[in-house]
């Protein structure tokens, strides 16, 4: 199969930098790479995946797309700037707390659910249904009727997978893999943030069979352990993609449950830390649903020995959430 085509939309390379308080802070050489500066739509990882998403709604002849996510989606704000540039209606079914059934409702409440990102949407022309809270389930129930109402209403539908995660958005994260090859090199440990998990598949995809470890940090309980399987699967389809056979298992794919603390959505008194030691170190911001809390394990990773020499934190972005937060 040949590789798919790409519309542009984002800036690449994003930089890459190291952190020297940091690194000293804690006892490795830590390096960062800034897929928040994407330069789209207020920045986030979701800008590398739409540019194979949107080339494939464009070849589906889709004049509309309909994604799901929680309300405060980054992976919708970016979409609504990518389906903007392109003409292509869309539209999002949404909760304010999303959860997996098996793990059940969070007792904390989610961010904040009517600005920052909320907001963003809304310049951007995109269509918010905002359902009850429920699971997953409910959601893509939700996202299946809004498709139903769009379709009735003459419009083409593309149906977009959560998070962007289908092949298109793993195979993004293969070319980013590759992108850092360009940039730093003998890379013992990359952190990023998962949740869907295209962003962690692509790049351990990329660099299996290499020195670079890839850990996930799941943003999300896994309470029916199937985030792996998911994830599993995607690879395979990258596998066509690249007309090569990496045959990724789910030992290659080391994703960490450890510091969702409450449920997805969340913020986590280490998550909070974490964002307040590396704004108060090095100057730069992260979020409280993902960035924030795959900081706050590569601390402790770093701490406890788990992880050393060169280090590369993939920043993940989803800024705009810090302004639906409550309070720090
Ligand atoms: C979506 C998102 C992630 C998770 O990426 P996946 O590819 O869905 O696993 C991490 N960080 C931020 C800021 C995100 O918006």
């Amino acid at each position: 199969m040949p590789a798919p085509p790409k519309v542009p939309l984002v800036l690449l390379p994003t930089p890459l930098h190291r952190l020297d308080r940091l690194s000293e802070d804690l006892g490795i050489d830590l390096w960062i790479k800034r897929d928040d500066l994407t330069g789209f739509a207020l920045g986030g990882n979701k800008g590398r995946k739409l540019e194979y998403l949107i080339a494939d709604v464009l070849a589906c002849g889709a004049t509309a797309v309909v994604a799901c996510g929680a309300v405060q989606s980054n992976f919708i704000r970016q979409l609504g700037a990518a389906c903007a540039i392109h003409g292509i209606r869309c539209a999002a079914a949404v909760m304010d707390r999303p959860y997996y059934a098996a793990a059940g409702m969070p007792e904390k409440a989610a961010i904040g659910p009517r600005n920052a990102n909320v907001r963003i949407d809304g310049l951007l022309g995109v269509e918010l249904h905002h359902a009850e809270d429920g699971d997953w389930e409910a959601l893509y129930a939700v996202q299946d009727g809004v498709i139903r109402d769009l379709e009735a209403a003459g419009d083409k539908v593309y149906k977009m997978p959560i998070g962007g995660s289908s092949v298109f958005g793993a195979w993004a994260f293969v070319n980013a893999g590759r992108e850092v090859d360009e940039q730093l090199t003998d890379i013992d440990y990359l952190v990023t943030s998962s949740s869907s998990g295209s962003t962690h598949t692509g790049l351990a995809w990329h660099f299996k069979g290499t020195r670079t470890k890839v850990v996930g940090i799941s943003a999300d309980p896994d309470p029916d352990r199937e985030l792996v399987d998911d994830m599993v699967e995607l690879a395979a389809g990258v596998d066509q993609f690249a007309d090569a056979a990496k045959n990724v298992t789910p030992e290659d794919l080391d994703l960490r449950l450890d510091w969702v603390g409450e449920g997805y959505g969340v913020p986590s008194a280490a998550g909070t830390n974490a964002i307040q030691t590396l704004a108060r170190r090095e100057g730069i911001l992260l979020d409280p649903v993902y960035s924030g809390k795959a900081f706050a394990a590569l601390m402790d990773l770093a701490k406890s020995g788990q992880i050393s020499g060169r280090v590369l934190f993939w920043h993940t972005g989803g800024i705009p959430a810090l302004f639906a937060a409550d309070r720090e």
